[in-house]
């Protein structure tokens, strides 16, 4: 009973709020973090896919336990960018519209699609825009793009797991969308659709968050102390 009385009356660690714009500058490094990455990856080191999941954890994931960075500063959870060709019910093939191949020298890879999918981007809200399957694979099991975020982001981002998720080690290991490029030694699958899917999400977030902060920004006074919002004085050019 002692023990538990004790145990209540424990005090709170003395926490105390962080300034508003403290929060404003840890969103603008994440962002950053984002631009970083992308270009490390462009540059061939697919590595970053880890860390890029990481930090779209950082700016996106809600939970009761767990603020995003988006919340801290206050963005609206409207138009999120999605390019994703909606996955088609009727097709009995794996689809991958956020992944497109080419041929090069050294075989057949897998690129980000961008702004090359065939389909008009669609606004979303947060929510649609995690929740949207984007990725079928050939026992027809789909992922969205917040699922493989946070396998990413949860397995390789903050700890070394030892354990899976099924679905994601058939994506990874055992070729479950099903590309075979011919090479010197033979068939072997086109790899790498989970580095280049990660790269691309982190792509739509980008563009997605940098136009609602550019709004945010654009709505203040000048930092040139014009008395204009920014938006009509130095951010116009
Ligand atoms: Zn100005």
């Amino acid at each position: 009973m002692a023990k538990h009385q004790k145990r209540a009356q424990k005090p709170r660690k003395p926490m105390i709020p962080v300034p508003k714009t403290e929060l404003e500058k840890e969103f603008e490094v994440q962002i950053n973090f984002l631009r970083k990455s992308i270009t490390e990856f462009d540059a061939g080191d697919y590595s970053e896919f880890r860390r890029l999941a990481s930090t779209l954890r950082v700016l996106l994931h809600r939970t009761k336990m767990c603020v995003p960075a988006v919340d801290h500063i206050g963005l609206d959870d409207n138009d999120y960018i999605s390019y994703a060709t909606p996955l088609n019910e009727r097709n009995l093939l794996t689809e991958h519209s956020l992944a497109m191949m080419q041929m090069s020298r050294n075989g057949t890879v897998f690129l980000p699609a961008l702004d090359q999918t065939p389909t008009t981007p669609r606004r979303l809200s947060l929510d649609e825009w995690k929740e949207e399957p984007v990725l079928r694979d050939d026992k027809r099991e789909v992922f969205n793009r917040w699922e493989l975020v946070l396998i990413v982001a949860n397995k390789l981002g903050s700890h070394i797991d030892h354990e899976v998720d099924e679905k994601y080690h058939r994506l990874v290991n055992e070729n479950s969308i099903g590309w075979m490029q011919e090479g010197p030694k033979g068939e072997s699958p086109v790899l790498d659709l989970e580095k280049v899917y990660i790269r691309h999400i982190a792509w739509e977030a980008l563009i997605s968050l940098e136009a609602k902060w550019i709004k945010i920004l654009g709505n203040r006074g000048c930092t040139c102390e014009s008395g204009k919002k920014a938006r009509y004085c130095c951010m116009k050019s």
